[in-house]
């Protein structure tokens, strides 16, 4: 076996998303030689994190706390802007919220604190944001941003982000060996970790470093993972992301004593076009996020979700999972003219079944027609009195029926309607291995591996059941910052 000659390397990092990017960057600045490991080939680097949105959620008391962090867009000068507070507060509340209370306190103290920080120091570092304008909504001439729908993302989007924070770390002369897979962690008789076994071109090799920080992220494109731990029917969804995360990370940590931690048979899981590909499916045309508008229904004709529980940043990583429990793992959004308007930009390149009439809709979705009427008569007559408005929750609901509409309804009434196709696309998995605040991660004992640490996707005890959209890469950088920081501090004091 070929021991590779990277020896002087002080901090090794496994995985080039944006977690462990910003680690690299982060452990170099610290004074320390870097080198990073990356399973998929260059053409098709950049992990999740590159097929992401690249939205950032973080807390901010005013919009002058973040105006100088975001390039302003000539076609969208600030005068126009009204962008909500969002305090720590509601990051935490909202957190706290949406996991159902199992969040864990100290991670979620972190996340919650070192957001704006950690954006902040990514801008320093040459990181552009901009406003997200899909989020927002329009009144008058101003956009207005809700607080809580986050108003920022990075440049170009996930592509945008890993680009900008490929392009920083190259230019500080950290290597990166592409086509490279990890498989096994190197320990010594005192079971410190100092390097992996890994899988090249050229045959098995060993990486050896000072510290190892794990950032190849969870087992969301791993059938048979997927079937383990999230159970029957999770192997056959669509992955919306790169397929080469495939929990070899939490594999190989668990094998060496690490704890494992979170909701292991949780997942996020959203809503995409039913044709999209089975792996990495996310493109700029499969989402399907403006169902809150829409009338969801599945084969047999039947609701099976509060489409307006919440804003669609609420609600949408839980409704994969929902979609994946109806026959066919298919559903119906169903528009009519009034809320067609209402659509975002994925569904524009689509084709939605059209039809003039619930009749003609039933027979092109070759459904049952009379259930069909039945049940949106039902639905529209279910629908009270109240002034709809997209731009915030506005109460205007249904009563009567099961499950209940909790805003946004509005009779479908107005032909011709629009159907389209979704199913349930896994985005990533919320089950991973304990860390400590430095995030070096934790054995059995409640006592960390010595040279081992794991940031990002990989992390369990951030998000249980749900998840609040934008978490994920505030989650990563966070992480990424502090394990390179933490990293670099162990190699000099060794
Ligand atoms: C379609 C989509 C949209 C999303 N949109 C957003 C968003 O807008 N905002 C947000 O906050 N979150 C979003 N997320 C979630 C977010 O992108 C991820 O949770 C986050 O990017 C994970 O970052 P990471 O660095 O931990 O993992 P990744 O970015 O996935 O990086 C992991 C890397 O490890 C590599 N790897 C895996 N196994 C090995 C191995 N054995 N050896 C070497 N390398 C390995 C992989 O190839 C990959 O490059 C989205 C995710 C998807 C899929």
């Amino acid at each position: 076996m070929a021991v590779v000659s990277i020896n002087e390397t002080d901090v090794l990092i496994v995985g080039a998303g944006n977690a462990g990017l910003v680690a690299a960057l982060a452990a170099h600045e610290a004074g320390t030689k870097v080198a990073i490991i990356e399973r998929a080939p260059v053409e098709r680097r950049g992990g999740n994190s590159g097929f992401s949105g690249g939205i950032f959620r973080f807390a901010f008391r005013n919009f002058d706390e973040i105006r100088s962090l975001l390039a302003e867009s000539p076609t969208l000068p600030f005068t126009k802007v009204e962008v909500e507070p969002y305090p720590a507060g509601t990051f935490h509340n909202d957190l706290m919220r949406v996991t159902e209370g199992l969040a864990d306190q100290t991670l979620t103290k972190l996340l919650v604190e070192e957001s704006l920080p950690t954006v902040s120091w990514m801008a320093s570092r040459g990181l552009v944001w901009e406003l997200h304008v899909t989020h927002a909504s329009k009144r008058g001439e101003k956009f207005i941003w809700r607080s809580g729908v986050v108003p920022v993302m990075a440049r170009g989007g996930g592509r945008g982000l890993v680009d900008m924070l490929f392009d920083i770390v190259e230019r500080t002369g950290i290597p990166i060996y592409y086509g490279v897979r990890a498989g096994r962690l190197l320990t010594d008789s005192g079971g410190a970790v100092h390097g992996v076994s890994a899988q090249t071109h050229e045959g098995r090799t060993e990486f050896r470093a000072k510290a190892l920080i794990l950032a190849c992220g969870g087992f969301e494109a791993n059938p048979e993972m997927r079937a383990r731990y999230l159970g029957p029917g999770w192997d056959l969804v669509k992955v919306r992301g790169t397929r080469y995360n495939t929990g070899d990370g939490l594999s190989m940590s668990l094998e060496i004593g690490a704890v494992p931690f979170g909701h292991w048979s949780g997942c996020h899981a959203s809503v995409i076009d039913a044709e999209a590909a089975d792996v990495e499916a996310e493109s700029t045309d499969t989402t399907r996020y403006s169902y809150p508008f829409s009338v969801m229904v599945n084969r047999e004709v039947q609701r099976f979700v509060d489409e307006g529980e919440d804003f669609q940043v609420y609600t949408y990583a839980k409704i994969g999972r929902r979609i994946l429990e109806q026959p066919a793992c298919i559903a119906y959004q169903i528009f009519d003219q009034k809320t067609l308007p209402l659509l975002r930009s994925p569904y524009q390149n689509s084709r939605p079944v059209v039809a003039q009439s619930v009749d003609e809709l039933a027979d092109e979705l070759e459904m049952d027609g009379e259930r069909l009427k039945r049940n949106i008569e039902g639905f529209n007559r279910a629908v009270q009195e109240g002034e709809f408005d997209s731009s915030r929750r506005d109460g205007k609901r249904t009563r009567g029926i099961t499950p209940d509409k909790s805003n946004w309804a509005v009779a479908l009434d107005s032909p011709p309607f629009c159907a389209y196709a979704v199913t349930c696309g896994i985005t990533f998995t919320y089950g991973g291995v304990r860390v400590d605040p430095q995030c070096r991660v934790v054995s059995e004992d409640d006592r960390p591996i010595p040279g081992l640490w794991a940031i990002g996707e990989m992390v369990g005890g951030f998000f249980y059941h749900n998840y609040p959209s934008g978490s994920g890469l505030t989650r990563g950088s966070i992480t990424g910052r502090r394990a390179g920081i933490a990293a670099a501090r162990y190699v000099k004091g060794r």
